[in-house]
């Protein structure tokens, strides 16, 4: 690991003075806040949590960093799964969130200009009045800049993509305190090498993104919604495969196992049947079309054995299905107040889907464990509940999320389809990359040669490879 330096008092009045007093905190309460994400990964504390306004404001604070030597971890809402912004060597905090402002709506180029803080939620409330959206849909109050460094995706990337194919332009300050503005506004480019997307997904550890252009969406005219229940996983897995390749684009389409509509049936009063469910959602253009759509996904899910169809069209079935989908998490964690939750997270080819969800089955017996995803995506996750606190019981935990992520490899899949390496995943990217691991630890070397953003995440510690 790098040989950082200490920031001293004289250090914090020299922060102080570039963003201003209010701006620098060292006190316990926010070193404690930004010292995990909401992930199981052990606690570290910053030495200072530090909030920008301004590209300059970044670039003045990792100039300085630079000079010292110290660590600098970028920070969104910390709504990470993996610990990826946990800052495991200390030092800067550069927690985004008063970098909030959305600069530009450009309607007619379907574009978006934004600082890196913004919450994509409110980003989508504030574009319903020009009929626009921002599609990936995370779930948790995500930041833009968060998004773009986990590459994160959703329930609707089935149909739209991941947070990569909406990135257009971005202005990333690099280790060295360089300002650099990437890409350009037209809608197609093949000039030269494609720095946007070297930047999605590198979770803070080349550069931070204090701006980015987000590609936007029309909102769909009419939306259908549709949730149905099958006897075991097969029939469902088989469901989502011809419904993908019957030539319907669901912009949705979820499962969750018999167990988590169990948790939901508890936590939220709810009267479904507790067998494997599939969510899905069309968008269209009109009401003929969608029932056109319907009639052949019913005959898809009775052909399959589908014990229970529920559907409907407009907003409102659109937000009850959603509702319960989104808040399937905190509904698992309030059944299981005095247990502690690791989420999993794989993904495998769609031919794939049907065996990675029966081996997640038979290795989680004897766990208490909800199986749900994005299946339209071949995503995966498993939650499992347990005491953190009684090691052997953790280590269980642990080691049966290495069986499923070394099966999801094994299927020629990844080690994570939306949540990042962080610390948690770290550990899989040899065995994913092959010599394209080294090939990334160039690319740091040549973006961050003293190490200083982020220390600790996706690379694996040398000795442990
Ligand atoms: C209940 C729950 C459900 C979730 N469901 C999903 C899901 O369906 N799909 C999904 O993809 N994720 C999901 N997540 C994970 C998480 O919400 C996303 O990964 C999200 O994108 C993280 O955004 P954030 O703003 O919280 O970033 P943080 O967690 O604060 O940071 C994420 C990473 O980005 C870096 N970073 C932050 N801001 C910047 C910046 N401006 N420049 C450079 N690097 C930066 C950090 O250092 C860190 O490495 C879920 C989380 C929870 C708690």
């Amino acid at each position: 690991m790098a040989d950082y330096q200490i920031i001293t008092e004289t250090d914090i009045a020299a922060l102080r003075r570039l963003v201003g007093d209010g701006y620098v905190s060292r006190g316990e309460s926010h070193r404690e806040l930004h010292a995990h994400d909401e992930s199981f990964h052990e606690t570290h504390r910053p030495d200072v949590v530090v909030w920008p306004h301004s590209t300059a404001d970044v670039q003045a604070v990792v100039r300085l960093a630079a000079e010292r030597r110290w660590p600098v971890t970028p920070w969104g809402a910390g709504s990470s799964l993996e610990g990826n912004p946990i800052p495991v060597s200390g030092g800067i905090v550069l927690d985004m969130q008063e970098m909030n402002r959305i600069l530009d709506i450009r309607e007619t180029d379907f574009q978006v200009d934004v600082q890196a803080g913004v919450i994509y939620k409110e980003l989508n409330q504030r574009l319903q009045r020009q009929g626009l959206f921002f599609p990936p849909d995370p779930g948790a109050s995500a930041t833009v800049g968060g998004m773009i460094a986990n590459n994160a995706s959703g329930i609707r990337t089935v149909k739209y993509g991941p947070t990569k194919d909406y990135v257009q332009r971005l202005t990333v300050v690099l280790a060295d305190g360089r300002v650099i503005p990437i890409g350009n506004r037209a809608r197609k480019s093949s000039s030269g090498y494609d720095l946007c997307r070297l930047f999605t997904g590198s979770e803070g550890t080349l550069g931070i993104v204090t701006e980015a252009t987000l590609r936007l969406v029309g909102l769909p005219e009419k939306v259908m919604a549709v949730r149905a229940a099958f006897p075991a996983v097969e029939n469902a897995s088989q469901t989502v495969f011809e419904v993908m390749s019957s030539g319907l684009t669901p912009s949705a389409m979820e499962f969750l196992d018999g167990a988590v509509m169990g948790v939901l049936n508890r936590d939220r009063g709810l009267d479904l049947e507790e067998k494997p469910t599939l969510l899905m959602e069309f968008h269209g253009f009109s009401e003929q079309g969608l029932q056109a759509e319907l009639e052949l996904v019913e005959d898809i899910c009775r052909a399959n054995g589908c014990v229970v169809l529920d559907r409907g069209i407009g907003p409102d079935e659109r937000h009850r299905l959603w509702e319960m989908r989104h808040l399937t998490v905190e509904s698992i964690k309030r059944v299981h107040p005095a247990l502690h939750l690791l989420i999993m997270d794989v993904a495998v080819p769609l031919s794939r889907y049907s065996d990675m969800v029966t081996f997640i089955e038979e290795e989680t017996r004897g766990f208490t464990a909800y199986v749900f995803g994005h299946a339209g995506d071949g995503n995966i996750h498993v939650v499992v509940m347990d005491d953190h606190h009684a090691p052997d019981r953790w280590c269980r935990v642990q080691d049966l999320n290495r069986r499923i992520v070394l099966q999801a490899l094994e299927y020629e899949g990844t080690c994570t389809g939306e949540h990042g390496i962080g610390i948690g995943k770290r550990e899989f990217m040899r065995r994913e990359h092959g010599p394209g691991l080294d090939l990334m630890r160039d690319l740091k070397s040549l973006l961050d040669p003293q190490g200083i953003l982020n220390p600790g995440k996706i690379f694996p510690p040398a000795a442990e490879e």
